[in-house]
């Protein structure tokens, strides 16, 4: 089993060392995980929700050093990128330096409005949920059609505090799931919804069912930012996965896909 979305201290939100992370994984028996920690945003250290860029090479040799003490796990190299419609040179230049096994694209943010943060959920009272929801899709098709991310991370990370649109969402979701077919990319079953208030893994059950007749790939990610949070609820994302008929997952090394099949998971996941 992996789990593809590991955060550090380094983004000055999470806790833990990154070695505790490793440990955590290995209790867990998991057979590969990734750090995909915060890309760095411009402003992102001062409001704590990013490294520095001149944190970057440490993150990355951090990894590195980790891969070599920690035989018994394949760790990746992973980056978790914040798409804002216009940075993208900005993150191309940055993720081109170093040999990064797979980059997230996330989208958290709606014109400069951080919708997921819990100090700006006031934002929400003076908008439009229907609209917030059409932007949001929209901001995920662009992102796939950047060609910058091997994975859409956490695909309707919208609904987190619990706001739900009164129209039908079936165009957009569609739209979005062509937009990710032929852009090749991979979506993330990721478990920390299930530690917000909308209590629910990202992405639903019915858009992951719509993913898997457009064929989309997926990957496993826990969004940890704390150690005891990695392969956290992973038998609840594995039993959502097969029950809308996913037989594979796919895995990263240098930025390619790799099927592997849903079957090789073992048990031990299920009694985490
Ligand atoms: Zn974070
Ligand atoms: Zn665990
Ligand atoms: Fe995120
Ligand atoms: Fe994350």
């Amino acid at each position: 089993m992996i789990d593809y979305h590991i955060h550090t201290n380094l983004c000055g939100h999470a806790t833990g060392e990154m070695v505790d992370y490793v440990k955590e994984a290995i209790r867990c028996e998991l057979d590969e995980i990734g750090f995909s920690d915060h890309l760095p945003l411009v402003d992102g250290k001062e409001k704590n929700l990013t490294m520095l860029p001149d944190e970057l090479p440490n993150y990355v040799s951090e990894v590195m050093s980790l891969r070599k003490s920690f035989p018994e796990i394949r760790i990746k190299l992973g980056i978790e990128a914040d798409y804002i419609p216009g940075n993208e040179s900005y993150i191309k230049e940055l993720i081109i330096r170093y040999p990064f096994d797979y980059v997230i694209g996330s989208v958290h943010y709606i014109d400069k409005w951080a919708f997921d943060h819990p100090k700006e959920l006031s934002g929400w009272d003076e908008r439009d949920v229907n609209a917030v929801y059409e932007k949001y899709f929209e901001l995920l098709r662009k992102s796939a059609r950047t060609s910058l991310f091997d994975i859409i991370g956490h695909c309707d990370l919208v609904k987190k505090f619990g706001h739900r649109p009164s129209t039908e969402l079936t165009k957009d979701l569609i739209d979005t799931a062509k937009v990710f077919k032929e852009y090749g990319v991979a979506l993330e079953i990721n478990t920390s919804g299930l530690r917000k208030p909308v209590n629910e893994i990202y992405p639903s059950c019915e858009i992951l069912k719509l993913y898997r007749e457009y064929d989309i790939p997926i990957v496993f990610g826990s969004d940890a930012h704390t150690p005891d949070d990695v392969g956290r609820d992973f038998d609840r994302a594995v039993s959502l996965a097969r029950q809308v008929a996913y037989e594979e997952f796919v895995t990263f090394e240098n930025r390619e896909m790799k099927h592997q099949k849903l079957d090789s998971i073992g048990n031990s996941i299920l009694s985490l």
